[in-house]
């Protein structure tokens, strides 16, 4: 499907970036050749960078046929704004990066850095006249290294691919986003992901040690450690570590692995209304207990989830609070404690799994939240972060937002972390559905500000929350920012429109 014969050209002016072109510094005009295939319908974008690139990766490993570069347009928000990218590379070295970078700064093309597209920001979307750059063939664990408990690994990699290579020398790479079977290693450390464990064994930035990174005008460099301590000057990794592919391309990632847990055992506890079940994730807290799986579902996703799989939670359910423990032989100990305080707090049914099988039945309703939701419409999934007493509060805003704009929203939460993510209902025939859902995202967002938590928790900023960011940082902070992607990026090349404008 790529071009082949080319039977004339045109030589026009790319156009203006029609997206975010008030975000980023406008590159100066290339020129562009329009190559007029075989197929009388079929128009090919074909520039001189494209001739470069493909002289320095290899025809093979750069997309320009337009059905195929449909697939690196956008991520999982589909609803945010996406254009097709001029050309999409698969690049398989970090040379290979390099020279993707120095192509593009040397004519000043904005790149947009791609794993496996689940992001639920936008934050990998493509936009006009950028290249894609997708790193689903750096896909090499070059080290696992046992007696120091690291992995080495291209960033394509994906989270299960590290998981079971670390199985087989009987060790495990904890985080553990829900799209870990198909989400990449680069997408994770570049989201900062967090998951259903991280409450507690902590989110991805917790096992990032070292990175190589290649910069925008390409050069590369190592940035942290692979040793357990390390204070060898600032933090640089730290800095990469849920940049969305703003400050460089993460071409080698250093991870830290762990012996893994025992099989974890579950228990599920149905509640009359949120702020029982906020009071049960308060009081289990304070009893010092750390389940290894924390989360909660409330009203709209368990009504859901009993259509979709006929779960029958029960119609009076508010919300549903699903723990795990995963300390071995004092797990059923550990669930029944949990399970008294649930019961303490007016939880209506309490369920605690004795074997394996059971366990896995419980869990199976937190994993069917997002097709039960999806079976409603279109999902836009919010992801905000309050303080963990706070919790019922902000659910039941959630609630009220609903009422208020006449729409659907369900809410499936990591209750351990304070971190939920109302999943609004959109009709996408409709324009007035986005709208009144954007307008919901402002209004939660608002809320978890004024109870002292955050915009976002794990998914990021991307497009679906770059105007809500400044909501978030004081002016100094933001100040900050744009000093240190102007320190690395002066031309705002590397995914620009994204997460955070550029200077008026
Ligand atoms: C069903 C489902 C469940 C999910 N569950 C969770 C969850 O539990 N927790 C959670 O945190 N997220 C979750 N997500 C969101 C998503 O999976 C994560 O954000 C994930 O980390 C993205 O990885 P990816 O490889 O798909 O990256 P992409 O979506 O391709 O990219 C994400 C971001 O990373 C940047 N990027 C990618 N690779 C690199 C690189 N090598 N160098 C620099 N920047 C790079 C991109 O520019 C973009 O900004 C879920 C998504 C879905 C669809």
């Amino acid at each position: 499907m790529t071009s082949v014969a080319a039977h004339k050209f045109v030589e026009i002016y790319r156009p203006k970036r029609e997206c975010s072109s008030e975000t980023t510094q406008t590159p100066p005009v290339t020129p562009v050749i329009l190559e007029l295939m075989t197929a009388p319908t079929t128009l090919v974008l074909h520039s001189p960078v494209i001739d470069e690139l493909m002289r320095a990766l290899g025809a093979d490993a750069v997309v320009t046929d337009p059905d195929v570069l449909e697939s690196f347009r956008h991520d999982a928000a589909a609803l945010c704004e996406s254009t097709l990218p001029l050309a999409a590379v698969l690049p398989t070295t970090e040379s290979d990066v390099r020279a993707v970078m120095s192509i593009a700064s040397a004519h000043r093309i904005p790149v947009v850095p791609q794993g496996a597209l689940t992001g639920l920001a936008g934050a990998a979307n493509s936009s006009a006249g950028a290249i894609a750059l997708n790193t689903r063939r750096m896909n090499k664990i070059i080290e696992l290294d046992v007696v120091n408990r690291v992995a080495v690994v291209q960033p394509g990699v994906t989270n299960k691919e590290l998981k079971d290579a670390a199985r087989e020398q009987g060790l495990t790479y904890l985080p553990d986003p829900s799209s870990w079977e198909a989400s990449t290693i680069g997408g994770n450390i570049a989201t900062n992901a967090g998951g259903l464990c991280c409450v507690k064994y902590g989110v991805t930035a917790r096992f990032v040690r070292g990175l190589r990174v290649v910069l925008a005008d390409g050069r590369a460099t190592f940035v942290g450690r692979r040793t357990v301590k390390g204070v060898a000057g600032l933090s640089l990794a730290d800095l990469f570590v849920g940049s969305e592919g703003t400050l460089g391309i993460i071409t080698e990632a250093t991870v830290g692995l762990d012996f893994p847990n025992a099989t974890p055992l579950t228990m599920a506890a149905t509640f009359p209304s949120t702020v029982a079940a906020g009071e049960a994730v308060s009081r289990i807290r304070a009893a010092g207990i750390t389940p290894s799986l924390f989360e909660l579902l409330d009203r709209t996703t368990i009504a859901a989830i009993d259509a979709y799989a006929r779960m029958d939670f029960g119609t009076d359910a508010a919300a549903v609070l699903i723990a795990q423990s995963d300390i071995g032989e004092g797990a059923v100990e550990e669930l029944e404690a949990i399970a008294a305080l649930c019961t303490e707090s007016g939880a209506v049914d309490v369920a605690v799994a004795e074997d394996e099988v059971e366990s896995e039945q419980l869990v199976q309703a937190r994993r069917l939240a997002y097709p039960a939701l999806e079976r409603l419409g279109s999902p836009l999934v919010d992801d905000v972060s309050v303080p963990i007493s706070q919790l019922a509060t902000m659910i039941d805003e959630v609630g009220r937002v609903a009422d208020r704009l006449g729409i659907v929203i369900g809410v499936v939460g990591h209750a351990g972390d304070g971190n939920i993510h109302p999943t609004v209902i959109v009709d996408p025939t409709d324009p007035s559905s986005l709208a009144k859902a954007h307008r919901a995202f402002d209004e939660i967002a608002a809320f978890a500000l004024s109870l002292g938590g955050t915009i976002t928790g794990e998914h990021g900023v991307g497009l679906l929350k770059r105007d809500l960011l400044e909501t978030e940082l004081d002016s100094v902070a933001a100040e900050l920012q744009r000093g240190i992607k102007e320190l690395l990026d002066p031309h705002y090349l590397l995914n620009p429109g994204k997460v955070l404008t550029a200077r008026p």
